[in-house]
């Protein structure tokens, strides 16, 4: 682990220079003697001063270290070092504050006189530790052995495995360094090509039912909508409708942004399947999401024979349920009513399945699926996207999502993957304004909502994540800008039981001193489904119903799908605490009729950075160019990496490695068709695919 752990900087300390040369500014190593050298306490604030007069055969330097009184035991008068800093001249001449030193008697230096690593720290482990510990282990790299074959290594002009780990520890030079990391690139990016190449073929030689277009039953489907398609959801519709008329199976994407209209689309295609005589599953990563798309697809399909089923872990309901009686059904049993819809399901009675990944794992077989749709597809894990893909193994294949993925990132990840883009909002749909809002103007702003509440709107309440700053500030170590810090650490700091602390407080805060006289609610994750359900169903005003609640306070759970058409403010608390492409989803729910919608942002702590970021939010709308602002701050890795859905697997390769990601391609196109004559590579393969999944 200590070898694979990379450093992410080099300081470059490989000039050792005379003292006579030394220059103000520079960053240098020098080789001398060390003539004296003390501690004293500084009259100032008490600190401990390490003191010492350095000389060669060119002059001398001063230096000093503050708080570190063990150096006075470590280094002696008359001991030779090398010292790395960088030098400040004054009247007194050159001198090194805290510089980093390393006696010289040793073949090799560590932490001078060369491409110093820097690597990712944590609180209490130093750099001179870790390098200290990498170096101890380095001799090793000798023993791991080279998974890629001698000709490939030529032809690409690559360096062997044990030296390229060497050389991105402790290159000799700038070369060694750009050599060792190439290497390694390469080895990622050639595994991440191979597997996309033979998932290309695994899908290839799978046959899909052909789903032909039933032209006349889909006009009239689309003529009783509602609202009319915008243009860019009818070339979305053509593109899927023409790929299942294929017996390839289709693997395409649905990028559009919050509130473009993905659901109609998919709504439409699964349409044409049941008309084909097959079944359909719409998965969506949350048992609230399912909820409300048998409720819509319910609403959509009225009038038409095309029959509905509901599965979750704790929610059943078949064809003859619509929200209308939701409540008569309530005294059910739900296992009862699972074991019919399975049943139904089974027959083929029930058509179309909408459920979350539960589904999967019930006891569910499909009479004849010919139709997948993936909801939010990067909400969903890893493991549950390979027994999706499972399942639905001889279907077609739909993901949805809001989070826009750039073609050279899809490409890469998903190699032949096709992409769909819905790109404008229904018609009517007025720009949501966005205000940052500075903490004396809270009390308007709770007056701002509470008219809006009085013109029969309804509002929404996001409760900051809960973060632990001990694990924040050691993750800022990091080399990572703290925006994208503040959000990894958060996700994996933040507990569910602490959102409900939060969510809860604000609910009493809200619901008994600002908002007495309005109706407020809560929903948190630790709730039981059906209760979940009752709160969304009070705060839905699905199907022309009245709402039953003004104001909902809610952990994140609410971010992806959630489509409340009344609702007209979002209110975000500590905002900054938020990626923006999960700001950006937030402010989804609201915006989605012709009202005009509001998302108001707090933050109690702002730094420079998340201030910027934040203002960034307020001023752009585009869900593309808040990704890309995310993916320039963050990086990829962040954005769409292996923490958060586990796309990939690169610790070095990046997007913009384009000649490499060129060559790893070529090469595993070439052997592809004989992988069985390449078991190292095979090995790798199968040990890198327990991290990472394509689709
Ligand atoms: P998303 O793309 O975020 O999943 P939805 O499918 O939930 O968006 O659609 C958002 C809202 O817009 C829904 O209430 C839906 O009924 C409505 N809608 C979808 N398409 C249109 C359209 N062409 N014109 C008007 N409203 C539409
Ligand atoms: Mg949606």
């Amino acid at each position: 682990d200590l070898l694979y752990f990379f450093p992410f900087r080099y300081e470059d300390f490989s000039r050792v220079a005379l003292i006579a040369e030394l220059m103000d500014g520079e960053n240098v190593t020098i080789k001398g003697k060390i003539e004296v050298l003390g501690n004293k306490r500084s009259w100032k604030k008490g600190k401990m001063i390490t003191e010492a007069l350095v000389s060669d055969s060119s002059g001398s330097v001063r230096v000093v270290w503050f708080n570190q009184p063990y150096i006075a035991k470590v280094l002696k008068p008359g001991d030779e070092i090398y010292l790395s800093g960088k030098v400040k001249s004054d009247m007194l001449g050159p001198q090194f504050a805290s510089p980093a030193y390393e006696k010289s008697n040793r073949d090799e230096t560590t932490h001078t006189a060369r491409l110093v690593p820097i690597y990712p720290a944590t609180e209490g482990l130093s750099q001179k530790q870790i390098r200290f510990l990498v170096s101890q282990v380095l001799p090793l790299a000798e023993k791991i052995t080279e998974w890629l074959p001698e000709e490939f290594l030529e032809k690409n002009d690559l360096v062997p495995l044990p030296a390229s780990l060497k050389g991105i520890h402790f290159p000799v030079d700038e070369i060694d360094l750009k050599k060792s990391t190439e290497r390694l690139k390469f080895g990622e990016l050639f595994l991440l090509q191979l597997k996309a190449e033979l998932t290309r073929r695994e899908k290839m030689a799978v046959v899909a039912p052909a789903l032909s277009f039933k032209e006349k039953e889909i006009q009239e489907f689309v003529k009783k909508l509602p609202f009319t398609l915008t243009k860019t959801q009818k070339v979305a519709t053509w593109d899927i409708l023409r790929d299942i008329k294929k017996t390839v199976p289709m693997n395409r994407l649905l990028s559009g942004d919050v509130g473009s209209g993905k659901t109609v689309v998919a709504a439409i295609s699964m349409l044409d399947a049941v008309l084909n005589g097959y079944q359909a599953v719409l998965m969506a990563p949350t048992e609230i999401l399912a909820k409300q798309h048998y409720d819509s697809l319910c609403k959509l399909y009225e009038g038409s024979d095309v029959k509905v089923g509901l599965l979750t872990r704790s929610q059943a309901l078949n064809f003859q349920f619509s929200i209308s009686n939701l409540q008569s059904i309530s005294n059910d049993s739900v296992n009862k009513r699972k074991k019919s819809l399975i049943k139904e399901i089974k027959d083929g009675q029930v058509q179309i399945v909408v459920g979350t990944h539960a589904l999967l794992s019930e006891k569910v077989e499909m009479k004849n699926l010919g139709l997948v749709v993936v909801d939010e597809q990067h909400r969903f894990g890893v493991e549950q996207r390979k027994m999706i893909k499972n399942k639905g193994k001889g279907a077609h294949f739909l993901s949805m999502t809001a989070t826009p993925i750039p073609r050279s990132l899809a490409l890469m990840i998903y190699g032949d993957l096709e992409v769909s883009t819905i790109n404008e909002m229904p018609p009517g749909r007025k720009p949501i304004i966005t205000r940052l809002v500075e903490s004396h103007n809270r009390q308007k702003a709770y007056d701002f909502i509470r008219a809006q509440i009085k013109q029969g709107r309804q509002a929404f309440v996001i409760c900051p994540l809960i973060s632990n700053p001990a694990t924040c500030n050691a993750q800022c170590d990091n080399g990572q800008d703290d925006t994208g810090c503040t959000l990894r650490v958060t996700r994996y700091a933040s507990t569910v039981s602490d959102e409900k602390k939060a969510v809860l407080s604000e609910y009493e805060k809200l619901s008994k001193t600002i908002f007495p006289d309005l109706r407020v609610g809560f929903l948190h994750g630790k709730l039981k489904p059906t209760e979940k359900e009752k709160i969304m169903d009070n705060f839905s005003t699905k199907g022309g119903k009245n709402h039953v609640t003004d104001i909902l306070v809610s952990t994140s759970v609410v971010e992806v799908g959630v489509d409340i058409p009344n609702a007209s403010v979002m209110m975000i608390e500590g905002a900054e605490k938020f990626g923006l492409a999960q700001l950006h989803q937030f402010r989804g729910r609201v915006g989605r009729s012709s009202n005009q919608s509001y998302c108001l942002l707090f933050s109690d702590s702002l730094s420079k950075k998340a201030e910027e970021r934040l203002k960034f939010f307020e001023k752009t709308l585009d869900g593309f160019k808040l990704a890309e602002k995310d993916l320039s701050m963050r990086g990829p890795g962040q954005v769409y990496g292996t923490l958060q859905s586990g796309l990939m697997n690169l610790r070095l390769a990046k997007l913009t490695d384009t000649d490499i990601i060129k060559k790893a391609r070529e090469t595993a196109k070439t052997i592809v068709a004989d992988l069985n004559n390449f078991p190292s590579i095979l090995r790798k393969i199968k040990e890198w695919e327990g991290n990472v999944h394509l689709e």
